[in-house]
């Protein structure tokens, strides 16, 4: 007997979109700009000249968001994740020794990758809320004889940063490890000096720190690590992710695999607009609007998750007050003020973004407000006038915060 499939009933879009686009301030993806939303509604030959100018533009401009002179700058069609997977799986064979720093649940993912690619992983367990110490690092790099050593910048999921990176990545260099960072949320957000830090790969995503859209992504690789990558003789599991097969797309204008066109000229415009605004004055309005957030937050009557020193400024965790839901907050913010943001990974948290366009006065008033109410709604003693005019205060001190 045979069957046919008939088509389902018309399912426009319309249907299921809000009315309204939702206020995108969790901890990703991230608003974007008209111009990446533009760039990405274009669609391009994969191997045309105009795709080897733009993938030109964007390994130059990459070198200035990473500070790096490596030219070894390569996209990966994919999230974040498959550019951490790029990293360890180009680094990372049977065998292999890794200490893998541990804060939280995206730091977790890379010591799971390693163990999958047959690394020996290690692991240096922070303590939750803290960053790492670079003593602890150092006994650690004493005592065993690792080949690569793994961290986050910004530990998105509990909020926490890793404040001690730059020893850190010195100290893996001073012993001949091969340092792997991950910067997805902060990359652009913050300083990371990829040459002068010693750092050897530098991952990141498209849709937090740089503001572009999901699903392309960026990974540099240090003149340091080159060899290893090239000279590697062990086999090499994954054809896509293979650098010596991406870089004859990256570096030589052959073809890898189709690349994801759109993604790369939104990718292309995100970068644009971080060298117009320079990474000083990017990471001070970051800096200015995440400062402000976080007292204005205080201010309120809630409380931080993390303590001053190892607190994240990308992505800002909060404390749900004792008795309150947090998912029931999370849906007011959104039913009723158009405003999403993020619960989290099992902690009584929730989270703030603040990456890209979430760093701008006009988000954060209508981010706070809506934070403050919906608090209330779910039974939250909330002062909301003090948290507002808390806010307003700290955000006069600079008027490039504003788009
Ligand atoms: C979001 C995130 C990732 C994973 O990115 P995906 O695009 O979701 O795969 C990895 N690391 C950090 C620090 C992140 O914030």
């Amino acid at each position: 007997m045979t069957t046919t499939i008939l088509p389902p009933t018309d399912l426009p879009l319309d249907s299921i979109l809000p009315n309204e686009p939702l206020l995108l301030m969790g901890a990703g993806p991230v608003p974007v700009s008209q111009k990446v939303a533009m760039a990405n509604s274009v669609v391009i030959n994969h191997l045309g000249d105009t795709m080897s100018q733009v993938i030109e533009r964007v390994r130059l401009m990459s070198q200035y968001v990473f500070q790096t002179n490596s030219k070894h700058i390569i996209g990966v069609a994919g999230p974040g994740s498959a550019a951490m997977e790029m990293a360890i799986t180009n680094l990372v064979w049977p065998g292999r020794k890794v200490l893998s720093i541990q804060n939280g649940f995206f730091s977790a993912r890379l010591a799971e990758m390693a163990e999958r690619n047959g690394g020996v992983v290690t692991v240096y367990d922070v303590p939750l809320g803290e960053g790492a110490q670079p003593e602890k690092v150092e006994a650690l790099l004493e005592s065993g004889d690792f080949d690569v050593l793994t961290i986050v910048q910004g530990e998105t999921s509990c909020t926490v940063w890793n404040q001690e990176l730059e020893k850190i990545t010195k100290l893996a260099r001073k012993h001949g490890v091969l340092s792997v960072v991950d910067a997805v949320c902060t990359l652009s957000t913050m300083p990371l000096e990829m040459d002068n830090w010693q750092v050897d790969v530098v991952i990141t995503g498209g849709q937090k720190g740089l503001a572009s859209i999901p699903g392309v992504s960026l990974i540099a690789f240090s003149d340091h690590v080159w060899p290893t990558i090239i000279e590697r003789t062990a086999p090499m599991p994954h054809w896509c992710l293979d650098v010596r097969l991406a870089r004859q797309f990256w570096e030589e204008k052959g073809y890898h695999y189709t690349a994801p066109v759109s993604g790369i000229l939104a990718l292309h415009e995100a970068l644009r607009q971080v060298c117009r605004e320079t990474l000083e004055s990017r990471f001070s309005r970051h800096k200015i609007c995440s400062l402000a957030l976080q007292a204005s937050v205080e201010a309120m009557g809630l409380k931080l998750f993390v303590n001053n020193e190892s607190r994240l400024n990308s992505v800002v965790g909060i404390n749900l007050p004792t008795g309150i839901d947090g998912k029931q907050v999370l849906n007011t913010m959104s039913a009723l003020y158009k405003v999403e943001i993020s619960g989290s990974f099992g902690l009584p948290i929730v989270r703030i973004g603040q990456m890209g366009e979430q760093s701008r006065a006009h988000n954060l008033f209508r981010t706070l407000h809506a934070l403050g109410m919906s608090m209330k709604h779910a039974g939250a003693s909330i002062d909301l006038p003090s948290g507002m005019a808390a806010l307003e205060r700290a955000l006069d001190v600079s008027d490039n915060i504003t788009a």
